[in-house]
């Protein structure tokens, strides 16, 4: 297995990217080290790199401690970020190459949860660690930006392979689907999802990864052009027009009142 889930905090997710060949990996996003190395140590990996989303401390909260543990610990983060990142040892921005051994990341820059949240993207593995940007059905909050920039940086990772699974940063999968069906209540894939969601968590499970295919049936904030979406929204507020950045904008807004 190549990626690990190690859950963090209440409902962070960290990631381990395994290079089983040579017993080492990184870590996407860490506010624990603790248990961070001990499942790195329980594996028997060295732990080389930090690949850290954006500088919120429920994803970076553990860099420090990581450093101090691991000698010559390359910690990762944004340039775009403006210096939050702590314990940073190397700038990335949109298009750099980041490595665990021979598996090759992609930097994304996909702004506005933050004005440097990156995503990282491996295509050998078709997977995309997304933080707080893109969420099993949902997206993050617009903190450091606005609707256009959410929008299109979502876009970006819209235009993924359908296959690329999505690790995102929380466990939020139950709520932002009890969310979206409340606007496309008749979207059959949202329904099934919803019920397999409650099924998994009833057993005590993670939903992640979900796949940008699956998220392109389902997560509002990617279905901007649906016609049963557009048609609630008019419904709770009539001059919401037919710009898809006017769309996002009040489903975000509504979203952040649910
Ligand atoms: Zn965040
Ligand atoms: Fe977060």
């Amino acid at each position: 297995m190549a990626i690990v889930a190690v859950p963090q905090l209440t409902d962070n997710y960290a990631y381990l990217v395994i290079d089983g060949a040579r017993k080492q990996c990184a870590v996407v996003d860490c506010s624990e080290a603790d248990k961070v190395l001990a499942e790195v140590s329980r594996r028997g990996l060295k732990l080389v790199a930090v690949l850290p989303t954006h500088w919120h401390p429920d994803h970076v909260g553990g860099n420090q401690e990581l450093a101090r543990a691991v000698p010559r610990l390359r910690v990762y983060g944004a340039r775009t970020e403006g210096g939050r990142i702590p314990a940073m040892t190397d700038e990335v921005g949109d298009g750099d190459e980041v490595a665990v051994g021979p598996i090759r990341g992609r930097v994304i820059g996909i702004p506005a949860h933050t004005s440097g949240h990156i995503a990282y993207y491996f295509p050998s593995l078709k997977a995309v660690f997304t933080g707080d940007t893109l969420f099993i059905a949902g997206c993050g909050r617009v903190f450091e930006g606005n609707a256009d920039t959410m929008l299109a940086s979502l876009g970006r990772l819209a235009a993924l392979p359908d296959d690329t699974q999505v690790y995102c940063g929380h466990e939020y999968t139950e709520k932002n689907l009890q969310f979206a069906l409340t606007l496309e209540p008749g979207n059959a894939a949202l329904k099934a999802k919803y019920e397999w969601t409650r099924r998994t968590r009833a057993e005590g499970k993670f939903t992640i990864p979900s796949t940008i295919g699956d998220e392109k049936r389902f997560n509002p904030f990617l279905r901007t052009g649906s016609a049963e979406l557009r048609a609630s929204l008019r419904k709770i507020d009539p001059s919401v027009g037919d710009e898809p950045v006017a769309i996002f904008a009040k489903t975000r807004e509504l979203k952040d009142r649910f």
